[in-house]
């Protein structure tokens, strides 16, 4: 009971789950049982709320969605056959716990470990996508060096060399800089009226970011974002909100063409995103069998799985690393 536990709660026993889902029998006799046990140690993998958006996004203990449970190894096995995988992951939330002082996110350690692992594996390309500047993503996250990063919600794309990103470059235009400016002081000025309550404003190359996470006042945080909104759509910006944060980008960019364009170019067959915000939902909802969506934590979903914190995506990438090693079965070559 006790191994059983153990197996179940770190992902171990998954590893056995995720070979048998390599060969294409996932849901053998033990994997069933790790996923009972799991469910019942924790039920870790609802995130605690509540979902009736999609059945897939549910994770009810013991239906298998729990972390080492049926579904896990049979996702695990089919991206385990891919000819050449893409595994993108969002940074803060999904790798990194999510901190109030964004200087401050760490991925927690096992995902590092994990990434090192997939990093050396010839037919998996890594990719951060974050709503991040890419050269936040290099020095915060410290992938491994063949990671590309696409940084602001894919208006940046850049490759690590020497722990530094190296950014493709990306002109912004007079007009868009301009505007830029304009909204970045509206924001701050909003910001000036809740001045020690919490709100700030964070400077990206492309957009500024209101945030209210410090705020102990939620109904004011919440009025507050909904007048940053405002601004920021008045003065010609998109949206991205997020959360605790309304963040106004002078570029119409998105996770989820930032994806589309990452598997083009990556020749993938086969792809994997993790995320755990508002915007990574946008992106999750344009992924399909056989490729997987991960949402990361609580909330609506149209994911086909979904893991309770970055500890359980650093199992998840821990026992793909496993089914990717094991070699086995392959799709075939493209044409
Ligand atoms: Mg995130």
């Amino acid at each position: 009971m006790t191994q059983e536990h153990k197996g179940a709660a770190a992902g171990g026993k998954a590893g056995a789950g995720g070979k048998a889902g390599a060969g294409g029998t996932a849901g053998v006799g033990g994997t069933a049982d790790v996923a009972g046990t799991a469910g019942a140690g924790g039920t870790a993998v609802d995130g605690g709320a509540p979902d009736d958006s999609m059945a897939a996004g549910g994770g009810a203990p013991g239906d298998g969605r729990t972390p080492g449970g049926p579904i896990w190894a049979q996702a695990i096995g089919r991206l385990a056959v891919a000819r050449r995988l893409l595994v993108a992951l969002d940074f803060d939330g999904t790798l990194a716990p999510l901190v109030e002082d964004p200087t401050k996110s760490r991925p927690v350690p096992a995902a590092s470990a994990a990434l090192e692992r997939l990093s050396r594996i010839d037919r998996v390309q890594l990719a951060l996508v974050s709503g991040r500047p890419a050269a936040d993503l290099a020095q915060l996250a410290r992938p491994p060096e063949s990671t590309i990063l696409i940084g602001s919600h894919g208006a940046e794309r850049g490759r690590l060399s020497g722990g530094l990103a190296v950014l493709e470059p990306l002109v912004i235009s007079p007009a868009r800089a301009q505007r830029l400016g304009q909204i970045s002081k509206a924001l701050q000025e909003l910001a000036a009226t809740a001045a020690g309550a919490g709100a700030w404003v964070e400077a990206k190359p492309f957009a500024a970011v209101f945030h209210t996470r410090p705020m102990t006042d939620r109904a004011r945080a919440r009025e507050l974002e909904a007048q940053a909104a405002k601004l920021g759509k008045a003065l010609g910006g998109h949206l991205m909100p997020g959360k605790m944060v309304v963040e106004v980008s002078v570029l119409p960019v998105g996770k989820a063409s930032a994806l589309a364009r990452l598997r083009r170019a990556a020749d993938a067959d086969r792809m994997v995103f993790a995320g755990d915000d508002t915007t990574d939902e946008l992106a999750l909802r344009t992924i399909h069998p056989p490729d997987l969506g991960l949402k990361v934590g609580p909330g609506p979903t149209t994911a086909e799985l979904r893991l309770p914190d970055p500890a359980a995506v650093a199992d998840f990438l821990a026992d793909l690393a496993t089914a990717l090693e094991s070699g086995g079965p392959r799709t075939p070559e493209a044409r």
